[in-house]
């Protein structure tokens, strides 16, 4: 009997690939075998809807590794091949060519995928949605062509991918249901900065409207939205939010709400099956609650954790949440999490409209999320160190940006 450890990660993304290296790097002399349903190696998807959407970064930038490290290392790669199913029992998962593998302890980083619009005309051709690299290929050539462009939802992808679009050129209509864009994310206040940052660059947006129809005769010529307006389109992108893929821990008994359920460990109630990023809603010291976050910086961080966890470390995965985004001329970085009990106070501090500034929301008069936009120099850590800190503080004097951010947390 082969008494080798196997140590199977499901997804080879982000996540996954940054956990087969934390595995190498700590020592794990076992068998690792990463397994994914797409034939590219792992990349990283943020340059999807920026750089490589718009042709500035290359492919080879987007890539978690280069292939020799896979074989340097000796990470079996398994491409093109999807999980089909977790036997828990057995200790195997199953592909989609009958072949078992079997494991002695099992990450599953399967990601997330897009939400996908269910309306009449949705099936049309030119309706984009924005996932993996072939999409932004696909979507590349669409906004190259010019024309107009109807974005279906005001979050991240919808927002990043018009400015790429009124940035090669095309005629762009921003659709969503909310009063502004990314209000779900960010509140209405900093949604209205994005609102006005995109007006600036000449995106129409119809908010506080839903689409009902794409129009259209095999391809889309149009969009029709719930006061019964139409839009000429020559391509509707899709961005409308992404559910986690938790079908293989779902069809296995294991814990599922918003995700994956996991520990501070990012282990599942089974001890030797593990969960991480998008697909992870892991418990949050910091938070004393569970948390599912869609972004980069939580499966570059949580990978190694649970990578340490599976070779039984005692770690715990307490980052607070973190993006960023790039817009125009506008690079941001948030942190923390405003939550369901919201905030009652938003603070700004530098010139919001120069495009240079902090905002922090606070709850209390205590900091529970704060950004930064295009301030660089000290970046997000003195806003990271004002939420950790839970301290109150004086919303007057945090506005002021001649007092460090330093001198509002007392030691
Ligand atoms: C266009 C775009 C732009 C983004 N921009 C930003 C940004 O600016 N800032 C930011 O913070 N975040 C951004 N994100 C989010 C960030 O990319 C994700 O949080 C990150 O990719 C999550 O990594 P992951 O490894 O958990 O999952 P994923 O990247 O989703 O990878 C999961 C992989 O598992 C595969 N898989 C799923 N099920 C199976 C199965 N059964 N068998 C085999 N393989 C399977 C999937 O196909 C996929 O390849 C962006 C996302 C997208 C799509």
């Amino acid at each position: 009997m082969n008494k080798e450890p196997t140590y199977v990660i499901v997804g080879a993304s982000l996540a996954g690939a940054t956990a087969a290296q934390t595995l190498r790097e700590h020592g794990f002399a076992g068998r690792i075998v990463l397994i994914g349903d797409e034939t590219e190696l792992p990349y990283e998807r943020p340059p999807l809807s920026k750089g490589y959407l718009l042709g500035t970064d290359e492919r080879a930038k987007i890539y978690v590794h280069e292939e020799f490290w896979y074989a340097e290392h000796a990470v079996e790669l398994l491409l093109g091949r999807r999980v089909t199913l977790l036997d828990r029992v057995a200790h195997q998962v199953e592909l989609d060519t009958g072949e078992r593998i079997g494991y002695t302890k099992l990450l599953l980083a399967t990601g997330a995928s897009p939400r996908r619009l269910r309306l009449p005309g949705a099936d049309l051709e030119g309706v984009h949605y924005l996932r993996r690299v072939e999409d932004s290929d696909r979507l590349r050539d669409t906004i190259r062509a010019g024309g107009r462009i109807v974005v279906a939802g005001g979050g991240w992808i919808g927002l990043e991918t018009a400015a790429a679009a009124r940035e090669s050129g095309c005629d762009v209509t921003v659709i969503d249901p909310q009063p502004a864009p990314l209000v779900a994310a960010l509140g209405s206040e900093m949604g209205a900065f994005f609102a006005r940052l995109h007006r600036r660059h000449g995106v129409d947006q119809r908010l506080s409207h839903g689409v009902s129809e794409i129009r259209g005769t095999g391809t889309v010529s149009g969009v029709r939205i719930d006061d019964g307006t139409e839009f000429a389109a020559d391509a509707v992108i899709v961005g409308i939010g992404a559910m986690p893929n938790i079908e293989l821990a779902d069809q296995a008994g294991l814990s599922c709400d918003n995700g994956i359920v996991v520990d501070e460990m990012l282990c599942t109630q089974d001890p030797d099956v593990y969960a991480v990023g998008d697909v992870a809603n892991s418990y949050r010291p910091f938070y004393g609650g569970h948390l599912r976050t869609e972004h980069w910086a939580n499966a570059l961080h949580g990978a190694p954790v649970a990578a340490q966890a599976m070779l039984g470390q005692r770690v715990a995965y307490d980052k607070l949440p973190y993006f960023f985004t790039d817009q125009y001329d506008v690079g941001m970085e948030f942190s923390g999490w405003i939550g369901p009990g919201g905030y009652d106070r938003l603070v700004t501090r530098g010139e919001v409209a120069g495009q240079a500034f902090h905002a922090f929301w606070l709850a209390d008069d205590r900091v529970v999320a704060g950004m930064q936009v295009n301030l660089w120099d000290d970046g997000i850590a003195p806003v990271e160190e004002l939420i950790r800190s839970r301290q109150p503080v004086d919303p007057d004097r945090l506005a002021d940006a001649t007092v460090p951010l330093t001198a509002h947390v007392m030691v």
